[in-house]
């Protein structure tokens, strides 16, 4: 029986998530709840309904077609969903006259996203690109990943697994040798705050740092890493921080390293989160100062030398006002 798989998104023609041109896949469900989470629709394992609230008519369809009775609305016309209740069944999102609703997370066969994968293929192979398995945590749904990474090799597929580490150690051990890049997300040395920021120690993601090292030496594999470091004002973003990560970057991986990323705080979500009924616990934090982001990078530059190349991507707060993205 072929697998099949919870994906929240694909986007096509990314140039953020690898090499070239690429189509990233976003597979639900996440083993880390971190504060700053970008990405609030692909925590959850499972399909949700999001509700746009400038879109909604009031006209209360949804509260009556409901079969499990997981809508009701404040006496502010505030929509309510019933987490609990609600089973994502998607009644009231195909009848909402206005398109406010919408279920988020599609189940995938194998063969169903190979195919669909395959249509990017002209822009792919144009543009230099490949695929790349994002999330949430990819690996949390390993068996389909496993299979559908055999199929799109034997295409000859450039893939990119981004993995925040998290995750059973076997994995990565029958994952590697389909994979060409490994996007791996290193937030905080200090465990301690580390399991403040994201619900886990950091022990099991650093362990798995050094495993795909030591996977990629011993099986001579041609797999490249890119590390990728969140700048959150407060939290990661400190000077300690950077230069510890620097520091282990230089000693233990530079060899195999191409790349640390290092990506400027993003507060453009919280109408994701309202949309999925959360709130947003960053909801107030101000973006990087350009003179901020500069501090942190001549930190890195100058902990990490052996590395070959540091870059920042993301906004800082004059450039949000531009809306202008920066890289260097
Ligand atoms: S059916 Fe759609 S427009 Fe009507 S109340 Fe529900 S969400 Fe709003
Ligand atoms: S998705 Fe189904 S269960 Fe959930 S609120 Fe809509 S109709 Fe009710």
């Amino acid at each position: 029986m072929t697998s099949k798989a919870i994906i929240s998104e694909i986007l096509s023609l990314s140039a953020h998530d690898g090499p070239g041109m690429r189509t990233t896949v976003f597979f639900k469900g996440c083993s880390l709840k971190c504060l700053w989470c970008h990405n609030p629709e692909t925590i959850k394992l499972k399909p949700e309904l999001r509700w746009e609230n400038s879109k909604c008519l009031a006209c209360k369809i949804c509260e009556e077609v409901c079969p499990m009775d997981a809508i009701s609305f404040a006496h502010d016309a505030q929509y309510i969903i019933n987490k609990e209740k609600c089973m994502a069944c998607g009644i009231c999102a195909e009848l909402c006259p206005s398109r406010a609703l919408e279920i988020v997370g599609k189940e995938y066969t194998v063969d169903e996203l190979y195919q669909r994968l395959l249509k990017d293929e002209p822009f792919i192979r144009k543009g230099d690109g490949g695929i790349t398995f994002s999330g949430g945590e990819p690996l949390l749904q390993f068996s389909f990943l496993e299979e559908l990474s055999e199929k799109l090799k034997k295409h000859n597929f450039h893939l990119a697994l981004d993995t925040a580490g998290n995750v059973e150690p076997e994995n990565y051990k029958k994952l590697l040798p389909y994979i060409d890049l490994v996007l791996f997300d290193l937030k905080e040395l200090d465990n301690r705050k580390h399991k403040k920021f994201t619900g886990a120690g950091n022990n099991r993601i650093i362990n798995n740092l050094f495993l795909i090292r030591d996977i990629i030496k011993r099986q001579k594999l041609k797999t490249r890493i890119w590390i990728r470091t969140p700048l959150i004002p407060g939290m990661t973003g400190t000077e300690e921080n950077i230069s510890a990560i620097g520091e282990l970057l230089s000693i233990e991986f530079a060899d195999i390293t191409d790349r640390w990323e290092l990506l400027g705080y993003n507060n453009m979500c919280g109408e994701k989160y309202r949309k999925l009924g959360f709130n947003w616990a960053l909801e107030e934090v101000e973006l990087l100062s350009r003179p901020e982001a500069n501090v942190l990078l001549d930190i890195a530059r100058s902990s990490a030398r052996a590395l070959k190349k540091i870059v920042f991507s993301g906004l800082t707060y004059r450039e949000e006002k531009n809306n202008k993205k920066t890289s260097g």
